[in-house]
């Protein structure tokens, strides 16, 4: 069978990419060895994060390094042998995260960021997936004035540099917003324009089933079956495509390296596990607990309560040590009933050394496109990037420069 675009992967960034080609005409076939969305789509946080101008950077003050190295706390975790093959990645991603490159990684990455909400909107309006989103935006709290004080000094900031809105609450303002929140705080973050989905993965499916009304057709295939010309195995037979677009999230490197692609990747992993609230307990807003390093977030399904970054290989053993930490902690903050998950759930974030996504034509390949590499923010980003590519591959011109976030850049 010939089509014209094949599209690699069925997470949120290739569904994304895949509605995106079939809407401007193009016949397109989307390939995942799952079902869409089962993988790291399926089990995030649920924030599109119009605030995330400043993607998460390696710390560079020596206290919290030297915490990290103890591997005890809660946002961070990494697995002791993992470390000589990630020492590289961590090398280049530490420099990136200096000062004055994060910062002018800031400017470069937030040209993609400014459009995650009207791009997502965009796409949900079409596919009736409205009702999967809450416009509460988030908060980030606070435990010790010092912390508050640091961030709400940043968040000033960031309305300077790139209009970020948000609001300062203090004790008064969290518990009116929040009333079954413990009375610990000493203040909060809310950032007001973010968007939040009740269910992500249902997000994605949405989107898939836009791209199937469109004519678009999803298939079961391994994707390390791709050889040049363009040609995949699928359970339906071997597809071929002019163009063929990689969008496999942190399993990227499983084909670019098959086609001499030798780029930085590594993964951030996480976990989830969804809670019953206790008795009437709502929580209405998700909140990041800035000094201990956990994420809750009401969804359909419960609370979920997700966790940072644990640095690991990809395929390493699954060791959800900071989801056992943070839970006691959770459970003083919100009242959180039974575990809802028989396991606590991982995805691995896909990264790159310098905290952005590698978008745009492959540097020695005809008509091979990459989209992938969002690390922490692939749901937020997944329908900019998926316009974008589309964009690219045919030929128009691109709502955003693609320059910063080529390939060729390592
Ligand atoms: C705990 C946690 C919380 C997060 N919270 C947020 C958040 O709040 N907001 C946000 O924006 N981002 C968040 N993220 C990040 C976000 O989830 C990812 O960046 C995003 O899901 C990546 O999407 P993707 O489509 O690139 O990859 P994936 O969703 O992983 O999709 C890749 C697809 O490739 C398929 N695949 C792999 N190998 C093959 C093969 N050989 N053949 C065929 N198919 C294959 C997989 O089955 C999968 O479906 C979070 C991540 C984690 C882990």
């Amino acid at each position: 069978m010939n089509t014209d675009v094949l599209v690699l992967g069925a997470g949120i960034v290739g569904v994304s990419v895949a509605v995106h080609l079939q809407k401007r005409g193009r016949s397109t076939v989307l390939v995942d060895r799952r079902a869409a969305a089962a993988e790291t789509s399926y089990g995030n946080a649920g924030l599109v994060q119009r605030e995330g101008v400043y993607p998460y950077g390696f710390p560079h003050d020596f206290g919290a390094l030297a915490r990290y190295s103890l591997n005890r706390t809660i946002d961070a975790h990494y697995h002791p042998s993992a470390i000589p093959r990630i020492t590289p990645f961590l090398w280049q991603y530490w420099k990136h995260s200096r000062p004055a490159r994060h910062r002018a990684i800031a400017r470069l990455y937030a040209r993609l960021i400014e459009h995650c909400i009207v791009e997502h909107d965009a796409l949900a309006a079409e596919a009736g997936a409205q009702d999967l989103f809450r416009r509460t935006g988030w908060m980030k709290i606070f435990r010790t004035e010092r912390e508050r004080d640091t961030r709400f000094r940043e968040a000033e900031q960031w309305k300077i540099d790139f209009g970020i809105n948000s609001a300062f609450l203090d004790r008064k303002a969290i518990q009116e917003k929040e009333p079954h929140v413990a009375p610990v705080l000493v203040g909060a973050l809310h950032f007001i324009d973010p968007i939040a989905a009740i269910d992500p993965q249902a997000v994605s499916l949405a989107y898939l089933a836009l791209f199937q009304k469109l004519g678009g057709r999803f298939m079961q295939g391994n994707a390390g079956t791709l050889e040049p010309g363009w040609t995949v195995r699928t359970v339906e037979g071997s597809i071929s495509a002019r163009d063929v677009v990689i969008a496999l999230g942190p399993w990227a490197d499983v084909v670019t390296r098959r086609l001499g692609y030798d780029l930085p990747l590594a993964v951030k992993r996480g976990y989830h596990m969804h809670y019953r609230a206790a008795g009437s307990a709502v929580l209405n807003h998700p909140m990041l607990d800035q000094e201990r390093g956990y994420f809750l977030a009401p969804m359909r399904a419960g609370i979920r309560l997700t966790t940072g970054a644990e640095f690991a290989l990809r395929d390493g053993m699954k060791t959800p040590v900071q989801l056992n930490r943070a839970e006691p902690i959770a459970r003083e903050l919100f009242p959180l009933a039974e575990r809802l998950d028989a396991d606590p759930w991982m995805g691995s974030r896909p990264c790159t050394p310098d905290m952005m996504p590698i978008i745009g034509r492959a540097p020695r390949h005809e008509r091979l496109w990459f989209a992938f590499g969002h690390a922490h923010h692939g749901f937020t980003l997944g329908p900019v990037t998926g316009r974008l590519v589309a964009e690219l591959v045919c030929g128009e011109a691109p709502f955003v420069d693609p320059a910063p976030y080529r390939a060729e850049r390592f």
